[in-house]
């Protein structure tokens, strides 16, 4: 692994963007691109020829889970799911119930199905598309998170095809190919440190413009809310400052934290028959009514969270529930920003590992029943996101030493971006797709590159500087001085 001086490498790189886009390229002259047009295709047909076996019995699940169809149940002529009574074994285990099938995912929520009880008993979700960008969970009103399979989208006369990408490898496949590994590492090594210095740079104006306590808090608030609450989080942690957190007791900071997100109204109680979750919300509501007047925003400034879409385990509640928990921990964490310790992944993991919350181990939201194991507050990737994003950049910004010991961080599996860059920057080779990818400098590296190049581009890579340029980085290793030649 190459491990230039930081921040060298971060001001090659920006030389070599600056010196791309020097020529004079703007939205206009890059084009257009034309979406094409998805076939659409009638549910009804698409259920007839599941129910008739042409798609087969056995398949792959979005999770990799295998799927066997035993049987396919009963066309359902009334309300509710599409075929009743089918038996689905998963991964080895058999279960009864209803399949539903979609044209497109996100049909799940926009019919309403994850609002209806009748499809409580629902075992698989079928469907033919999905979002483009984010990945979507199918869940139920219970918030029972339903295995998912997606059939293969083929114009009907010609076929399926036989691999449906993610995303299509763009016109830098071929010169990123001829570069060595060696080339590849620090180009991508060049374009991380120039992420971790933009990054660096946000917390300490933050960190200058608030106080570095809140900043910090703002920081883990977004990382915990990464991706499609990251937002809604930082709201959160700025309508909720850390200094008046730390001076309520922990039922009523979690009170101030889930009303002023919106979860908390008077029929609270009602939303639950789990026990627990009943007398959890009590407690919280205690609390609140006394602090709402003061606190709750405007129905017009309410913050809008994601809950659909999301991996049970990551609903935003259990996420405010973590960042409530961190808090409690609080005197030991701003120490990480302003003296950093050795060995800074080490010891946020055992930090991390020592916070609790009673509540939020066991349930997945405010009102689900409580779960049969013990759920991790922070996982994995949580705690990387938090380490890459916000605590090295800000011990970084201290002390730039610490850039060694990031370029050790492993890697992040969750992150969608990341597997569409490397597809698009690495096309379908697969080794060199995961030896891009198995660190978190690398995987910002790619990312950096995607967002200045990638979307950037409206031309389906056609007027994209970036191939043509990739020669010039083998030659010299970077841009140097040739961000004086484009001048
Ligand atoms: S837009 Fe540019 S950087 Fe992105 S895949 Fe296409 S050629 Fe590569």
């Amino acid at each position: 692994m190459s491990c230039f001086r930081y921040p060298e490498a971060a001001t090659t790189y920006s030389e070599f963007r600056a010196w791309i886009w020097s020529f004079g390229l703007t939205a206009d002259s890059r084009g257009m691109v034309c979406e094409p047009d998805s076939p659409r295709k009638e549910e009804m047909e698409i259920q007839a020829r599941w129910f008739g076996g042409e798609f087969g019995r056995e398949f792959t699940g979005t999770e990799g889970e295998k799927i066997e169809i035993v049987q396919f149940g009963h066309w359902n002529r009334g309300a509710g799911p599409d075929f009743t009574e089918a038996a689905v074994r998963i991964d080895g285990e058999l279960k009864g119930g209803a399949i539903e099938i979609d044209m497109d995912a996100r049909n799940w929520e926009s019919h309403g199905h994850g609002a209806n009880p009748d499809f409580e008993n629902v075992v698989l979700h079928v469907f033919t598309d999905g979002p483009s960008l984010n990945r979507f969970f199918t869940r139920t009103d219970a918030h029972r998170n339903i295995p998912q399979l997606q059939l293969p989208q083929y114009s009907w006369s010609q076929g399926p095809p036989d691999f449906l990408p993610e995303a299509f490898p763009g016109r830098c496949v071929s010169p990123l190919s001829a570069m060595n590994d060696g080339e590849v590492d620090s180009l991508l090594h060049s374009a991380a440190q120039y992420r971790m210095r933009n990054k660096a740079r946000r917390l300490s104006v933050m960190a200058d413009s608030t106080d570095p306590e809140q900043a910090l808090f703002q920081g883990l608030a977004e990382a915990l809310g990464f991706g499609p609450n990251k937002t809604a989080m930082a709201v959160l942690a700025q309508r909720c400052p850390v200094g008046e957190l730390q001076k309520l007791d922990h039922v009523e900071r979690d009170a101030r934290l889930f009303g002023a997100a919106g979860f908390l109204r008077p029929d609270v109680m009602e939303m639950t028959e789990d026990p627990e979750s009943h007398t959890y919300l009590r407690d919280l509501w205690d609390c609140w009514w006394k602090m709402r007047d003061r606190v709750e925003p405007i129905r017009t400034r309410a913050i809008p969270w994601r809950v659909s879409g999301n991996r049970p385990l990551n609903h935003p509640q259990r996420r405010i529930g973590a960042l409530s928990a961190l808090v409690g921990f609080w005197e030991k964490l701003p120490d990480l920003w302003t003296s950093p310790v050795n060995n800074l992944e080490k010891h946020v993991n055992n930090l991390v590992k020592n916070i609790e919350h009673p509540f939020w181990e066991r349930h997945y939201t405010l009102r689900s029943n409580p779960a049969e194991r013990s759920l991790r507050l922070v996982g994995k990737d949580r705690l990387r996101d938090m380490l890459g994003n916000v605590i090295f950049p800000g011990a970084i910004g201290e002390n730039e030493a610490f850039w060694a010991e990031y370029l050790t961080l492993r890697k992040v599996d969750s992150n969608h971006k990341i597997r569409r860059a490397a597809l698009r920057l690495f096309g379908p080779d697969r080794e060199r797709q995961k030896l891009f990818t198995s660190y978190y400098h690398q995987q910002q590296g790619l990312l950096q590159i995607y967002q200045d190049f990638c979307l950037e581009d409206l031309s389906e890579c056609e007027r994209c500087p970036f191939p043509e340029q990739l020669t010039q980085w083998s030659r010299g290793g970077g841009a140097g001085s040739r961000a004086g030649e484009a001048g």
